[in-house]
């Protein structure tokens, strides 16, 4: 008789024990599986991480959450992608737009560098979709009557962490069950084959059960503590290893919110600003071989001083990050999810992201006996490897496409020995091929080929192309597309709302039920 999977303890309440709890519970409650969540109540979660994707509706709807709910407790503002300046190259109207919507008309793009900004005056991104100039515009991808999670423009969401977390608990606990344990684990028990079978707690009982999620953020306790499973630092291809945070509010309540993510590249390393609808979440995040916490602190100043005068009086914290990730995440009866698995950066908004996509994988192949544990267990870890790979490549093009050379960050960046075959190997290519996703590899591919599209010509990198004359390889034609981008473009800088404007209706009236 196989040993069946009847209880799940998931070790951390963050963003990644608490989405984990939210996604787990909301799939497997039905068939009598209990889902228990223990969490440290003197160690804080993270408390950063404010940039999602797309994917977060699908998440939040399979918990069976009313998206007003959400904007309305987590003080979320609706983002249309990132705006990156100065990346390419240190002068003020250096910028591109990675959007979070495809070019128009097309489920996935083959758009050549013949798309790229020259022939037509204006960049890349605004040539194949309306996203860029919707941004620019400080407009909402939605509107008060459009149906929750429906967009007339894709997006995702800025949330307050803290406040996510807080949200996620009460769903999680009161309506999907999940049984809240407030306690420190001291200790990780096992079964003479190696299993682990319950936690030792400071102020509770030993708490066991058939599966174990580690969501203990860098800490690691289940998967790099006791397991002792390896961690690959990447350090020597993404330089970032610490952040300046700090919370800036805004100067008055009627303060535009950007619809998008602002990422400004500085000499060591760049800053991100996210506004959510009570607040901005800025910070610089650096190598710390390439310049002192002193003079990143000038530069986030720097940065915040126009529109804060005393920004000096705002408190910052200071968080390390050490790039990389474990060499495996799932290790017989027990899976990490979240920073406890690894982190790389910030940038692109990957970590929850990640999260999601692990717990939508856990909860839709759920180890239902322990006898399929394993198999699930190899599958899975090749899946994130593959994964976290291509997170690194996509992240190293940043850098690597730069034209910076005013930091030795961004030189060091671009030397041959820091950047990876596999990405090297795919920069060739794409010289001559526009950038694909294989089919086959769709299931698990992380960013569509339009993300390194975006990218790679945001930042220029059409003009190391072949230039080719055929057209894409869909129909309908080049021009006919840009046409209806245009036209599509200018209806909605017509009709939609200031971003701020709809978040005040949405708070207020709410949006359609779905
Ligand atoms: P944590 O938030 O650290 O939670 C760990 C949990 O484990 C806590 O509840 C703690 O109480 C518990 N715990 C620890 N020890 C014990 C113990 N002994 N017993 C019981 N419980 C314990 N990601 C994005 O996708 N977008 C972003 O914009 C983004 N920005 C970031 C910026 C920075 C500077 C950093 C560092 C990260 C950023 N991230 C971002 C990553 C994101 O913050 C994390 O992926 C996310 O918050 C998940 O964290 P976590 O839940 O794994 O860990």
């Amino acid at each position: 008789m196989a040993q069946q999977t009847r209880s799940v303890a998931i070790i951390g309440g963050g963003t990644a024990g608490w989405l984990t709890a939210g996604i787990l519970a909301s799939a497997v409650r039905e068939s009598g599986v209990t889902v228990t969540l223990v969490e440290s109540p003197t160690v804080a979660s993270i408390g950063v991480g404010e940039g999602t994707w797309p994917t977060m509706r699908r998440s939040l709807k399979r918990m069976g959450i009313r998206e007003t709910d959400f904007i309305r407790r987590c003080n979320a503002s609706l983002k249309q992608g990132a705006r990156f300046s100065r990346w390419a190259k240190d002068v003020p109207e250096d910028f591109y737009y990675h959007p979070l919507v495809l070019p128009e008309g097309r489920s996935e793009v083959n758009l050549g560098p013949h798309w790229a900004s020259g022939a037509r005056g204006q960049s890349f991104a605004a040539s194949v979709c309306a996203q860029e100039r919707v941004c620019e515009a400080g407009l909402s991808p939605k509107q008060i009557t459009t149906a929750e999670y429906d967009g007339v423009l894709n997006y995702a969401y800025h949330l307050d962490a803290g406040l996510f977390a807080d949200f996620l608990r009460e769903h999680c606990v009161e309506r999907l069950g999940v049984k809240h344990v407030l306690a420190d684990v001291v200790g990780v028990n096992s079964t003479p084959s190696g299993d682990i079978c319950s936690v030792a707690t400071l102020s509770s009982d030993e708490i066991g059960a058939d599966f174990f999620v580690d969501c203990t953020g860098f800490r690691s306790l289940l998967l790099g503590r006791h397991f002792g499973v390896p961690f690959k630092s990447c350090k020597d291809i993404l330089f970032i290893d610490t952040a300046l945070a700090v919370q800036v509010p805004y100067e008055d309540e009627q303060a535009p919110i950007a619809s998008h993510t602002i990422s400004t590249a500085q000499e060591a390393g760049w800053i991100w600003d996210i506004g959510l609808w009570s607040r901005r979440g800025v910070g610089h995040v650096y190598s710390s071989a390439h310049t002192s916490e002193e003079r990143a602190r000038r530069r986030l100043y720097d940065y915040l001083r126009p529109a804060v005068p005393r920004c000096e009086e705002l408190s910052v914290r200071k968080i390390g990050i050490e790039p990389g990730h474990r060499t495996r995440f799932w290790e017989r009866n027990c899976v990490a999810v979240g920073l406890s698995a690894g982190f790389l950066e910030p940038l692109e908004a990957s970590a929850i992201l990640l999260i999601e996509i692990a717990a939508a994988a856990i909860a839709d192949k759920f180890p239902n006996t322990r006898e399929s544990m394993d198999v699930l267990s190899r599958r899975f870890n090749a899946a994130f490897l593959y994964r976290w790979d291509r997170i690194i490549d996509f992240l190293k093009l940043h850098y690597v496409l730069s034209q910076r050379s005013d930091n030795s960050f961004w030189l060091d960046n671009r030397a041959a020995e820091s950047v990876p075959g596999s990405l090297k190997e795919l920069l060739t290519l794409w010289r001559y091929h526009d950038p694909w996703v294989d089919d086959l590899e769709h299931a698990i591919e992380v960013f569509p080929a339009a993300s390194y599209q975006y990218v790679l010509y945001g930042m220029g990198f059409d003009a190391q192309c072949e230039r080719r004359a055929r057209p894409p390889r869909h129909s309908p034609t080049t021009d006919e597309l840009f046409q209806r981008n245009e036209a599509l473009t200018r209806q909605l800088l017509a009709r939609m709302p200031a971003n701020r404007a709809l978040l005040d209706k949405i708070r207020r009236y709410g949006l359609q039920s779905v």
